[in-house]
């Protein structure tokens, strides 16, 4: 048995509860504890309640003072790009010059400009950047990240980028989720040959993901001029048979159909959402899938976000990522997140809180073991250095974060 861990006095200790996604009013049902002190044993939370009577005998060098400071679950951070060979930030002023899209791409951007630095860069090479991130994710708070392959688009380097994940999930602290997402954009080498790339997917590379376990989703960018809702369907519908949980990249750019196709296959989540319909919106919350919305790739493209107050009043349970990316987001900042979808997205901030820690682990499939601080789950902490969760949104865009704990270990201090 290791040290037990006691977080000793805090102003607020902020939980949603439960063992599944919060969908519609649920997700603004937060529960507060104040002044109460949390231990943690063999990893895991083994008590909540007053320090005089869970925290007897737990020695001095075993405890953290959080008077004034109010404590939350780790975030959830379930849907991220982050294994990726180099950088696009010409691409990211061009665009906000106002060149279209064509034009980037007739000018050497777009995926493919990351799809050959992939497929060029060394294992060394993605785990030493992806790490760089990593660190500066826990810091804000991330205890786990879903990542996506999606950049090689071939099978050495699909798999390259699975086996970079693999490596970085065992080498520090953040737990990583990992997804198969070869179906992200059809390569060059495909070009108009879209139904040939995904029985390419099917029958080339999904079974050695799948037999060597390197990826739990299967993923689909269905979208106009990528990937159709019927090939969407036909790529998921055999992914689920050799094992995989189901996402889909739905409704970004036009309203397609993907968050009904979601809704149909019950898919674990649909993200983005920007264009979802009402009747994709409303079948989405009636079968159960967690709507993963990503306010600050909408912000830097400078789109509109989706539409949360909605989904939210409709019955929908929304989950918050940062879709880290090096094209159309390269941020995975959660302060400047909390204020978009507070400021803009009407959100408030309990159901903010909900969708960045019980929901993000419902959209990874792990909302029976993290994203709530109760006797039993994983003890994946944050401690804000202010005593209110009012304040990740208040001090808009700061990182307040001030020690991080992930399997019951302090992992991050900021003093
Ligand atoms: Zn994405």
């Amino acid at each position: 048995m290791t040290q037990p861990l006691l977080i000793e006095n805090a102003a607020q200790i902020v939980t949603p509860l439960g063992k599944k996604a919060h969908f519609g009013r649920e997700m603004a049902e937060l529960s507060v504890y104040e002044n109460q002190s949390i231990l943690v044993e063999d990893g895991k939370i083994s008590a909540i309640g007053d320090v005089d009577r869970i925290g007897r005998g737990v020695p001095e060098s075993c405890r953290i003072d959080a008077a004034g400071k109010a404590v939350l679950p780790g975030f959830v951070d379930s849907h991220t790009h982050l294994v990726f060979g180099g950088y696009r930030p010409d691409e990211f002023l061009w665009r906000m010059g106002g060149m279209s899209y064509m034009d980037i791409m007739n000018r050497g951007g777009g995926i493919v400009n990351t799809m050959k630095a992939t497929r060029a860069a060394s294992e060394e090479e993605l785990i030493r950047h992806a790490m760089d991130h990593l660190k500066k994710m826990l810091a804000m708070g991330l205890t786990t990240v879903e990542a996506k392959s999606g950049y090689g688009q071939d099978e050495d380097t699909e798999i390259k980028q699975l086996h970079v994940t693999r490596k970085l999930n065992e080498s520090q602290p953040i737990e990583l989720v990992s997804t198969f997402l070869g179906a992200h954009a059809v390569p060059p080498e495909y070009e108009g040959r879209g139904d040939e790339f995904i029985e390419f997917l099917l029958h080339q590379v999904m079974p050695t993901v799948a037999r060597e376990r390197l990826a739990e989703f299967c993923d689909v960018f269905c979208e106009k001029g990528v990937f159709s809702v019927e090939q969407s369907r036909h790529l998921l519908t055999e992914a689920r048979k050799m094992g995989f949980k189901l996402k889909i990249h739905a409704d970004e750019i036009v309203s397609l159909g993907g968050s009904e196709l979601a809704a149909e296959l019950h898919a674990t989540s649909a993200d983005h959402l920007l264009h979802a319909s009402d009747a994709g919106i409303r079948a989405m919350a009636e079968n159960g899938v967690v709507s993963t919305l990503l306010p600050t790739t909408a912000f830097c493209l400078r789109e509109p976000f989706a539409r949360a107050r909605e989904m939210i009043d409709t019955g929908c349970a929304v989950a918050l990522a940062t879709d880290f990316n090096p094209g159309s987001g390269f941020t995975f900042s959660v302060p400047l997140m909390i204020g978009l979808a507070v400021i803009y997205m009407h959100m408030s901030a309990e159901e903010t809180i909900t969708a960045l820690t019980l929901n993000g682990a419902a959209a990874v499939d792990r909302a029976d073991r993290i994203g709530t601080i109760e006797e039993g789950k994983q003890a994946d902490l944050v401690i804000l250095q202010y005593p209110s969760y009012k304040f990740l949104p208040y001090h808009t865009g700061v990182n307040i974060v001030e020690k991080v704990i992930k399997k019951g270990k302090l992992v991050h201090s900021a003093c």
